[in-house]
């Protein structure tokens, strides 16, 4: 059982589902670079400490769905659980931050959280995120959005949703913090194991628990938004006078707090009706602390990370995205001994011009050769007879007409003209 089946909450993607994937990351690099974006890759695991420090300790993922593991070095070592940690270490490791500011950086690939699996929710996932480094201006955030809404949209997707608020700054925060404790501290039986231990470490946290009774409880809760100092409260009324003016539509949800503790200022998060209860398809905001807190230089940064297995699911539900399904340009027929040597000679050279090439393998009946290449919807058939190949030539057929013509074989421009000028 255990070595037919894989880990909970993973995902093959077979034939057939990742020509799918290849289109979407094809159209994610075509957004980054219209947005001036350059790919970075980092490793699969790192430090577990990046992840206590950047993500926070308090929070879901860093106290319940890491996976981490001594290696023989004795070393705490964690799977990735997400990708901005990451990418803000290799940027002051790296010391990206001394050419031009802001830099911008996007990466793709899998993240690990231990997480209760359901349709949209797995223990490896594929999120693309980006992240510009170096500006605080609000038209940044701005593109922060705009950018994953091209991509969305670029893909055909209909029916998402963009939320937004704004957390404030550390200085901002201390007020709403103290709020925040007065209100919880006298209800604090009504809550969950983990929040009445964060009640006084990190009441925030307490806004984006998942247990209902916990929920019911912060619904009243104060609201950041009447504890933005200016300098936050105006940062954020520029951020809606820019989307209000790219006509990006937006809901202003003051609750949406985000589960990383990085997040100052901006935040948003975006949903998809074609999604059921995992509808986000997509958060991101403003982390203006972080880079410092990773013992970087004062850097105020911005970024979004889409899921991208839920972007998947949302183009599937919405019958997008279908791939095109493209056969063989040639399938080589022949009849054994040196018919097939010459066929297996061919397919070597049109391979090596990148061409998609199929041969028989079995020494089977030219009906089961016919019938294979049919199979495979081959764009043309090669009919290398023997008396054919005394001459030097063969018979190409064409499939979608049925019309056939001889070509020579002692050269095989003609031939790989014909076949590769239909071949995708
Ligand atoms: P986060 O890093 O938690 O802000 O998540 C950003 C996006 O990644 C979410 O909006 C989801 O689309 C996706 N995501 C997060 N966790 C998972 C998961 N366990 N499985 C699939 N997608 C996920």
């Amino acid at each position: 059982m255990a070595l037919t089946s894989r880990p909970r909450g993973t995902n093959d993607i077979i034939p057939g589902e990742i020509e799918l994937w290849h289109e979407l990351e094809e159209k994610i690099r075509q957004v980054c670079h219209a947005y001036g974006y350059k790919e970075l890759r980092t490793p699969m695991f790192e430090h577990t400490e990046l992840f206590q420090r950047g993500i926070g300790d308090t929070t879901d993922i860093v106290e319940k769905e890491m996976y981490t593991f001594v290696d023989r070095g004795k070393r705490s070592l964690t799977l990735r659980p997400e990708g901005t940690a990451p990418l803000v270490r290799a940027y002051i490791e790296n010391n990206l931050g001394s050419g031009a500011l802001p830099i911008k950086l996007f990466y793709y690939g899998p993240m690990f959280r231990y997480e209760r699996p359901q349709a949209g929710r797995y223990r490896q996932f594929v999120q693309f995120g980006f992240e510009a480094l170096g500006s605080s201006d609000p038209l940044l955030d701005v593109e922060a959005i705009a950018l994953p809404l091209e991509l969305y949209r670029s893909c055909g997707l209909s029916g998402f949703e963009v939320e937004l608020n704004s957390i404030g700054c550390a200085e901002c925060r201390t007020g709403y913090r103290n709020a925040l404790t007065a209100y919880f501290e006298p209800q604090a039986a009504k809550l969950c194991g983990s929040c009445q231990g964060r009640l006084h470490r990190n009441p925030l946290r307490l806004l984006d628990c998942k247990v209902e009774s916990c929920q019911a409880v912060a619904k009243d809760a104060p609201l950041i938004t009447e504890y933005l100092c200016s300098d936050c409260a105006d940062h954020f009324s520029q951020v809606q006078k820019y989307l209000d003016k790219l006509d990006i539509r937006y809901t202003l949800n003051p609750r949406l707090v985000r589960g990383l503790d990085y997040y100052t200022r901006t935040v948003f998060e975006v949903t998809s009706s074609e999604l059921g209860s995992q509808n986000a398809i997509g958060a991101g905001g403003r982390y203006d602390g972080l880079v410092q807190e990773l013992g970087g230089k004062e850097t105020p940064a911005v970024g979004f990370a889409v899921g991208v297995d839920r972007l998947v699911l949302a183009l599937r539900n919405q019958g997008k995205l279908q791939p095109s399904i493209s056969g063989p340009a040639v399938y080589l027929v022949h009849f054994g001994g040196e018919t097939k040597e010459k066929a297996a000679e061919i397919a070597h050279a049109l391979r090596g011009r990148g061409l998609w090439v199929e041969l028989d393998l079995g020494d089977r009946s030219i009906k089961a050769q016919m019938k294979a290449a049919n199979r495979l919807n081959s764009q043309y058939v090669l009919v290398i007879g023997e008396e054919e190949l005394s001459q030097n030539q063969a018979v190409l057929r064409n499939m979608s007409d049925g019309q056939e013509e001889s070509v020579p074989l002692d050269e095989l421009e003609p031939l790989t003209k014909i076949v590769g000028a239909c071949a995708k």
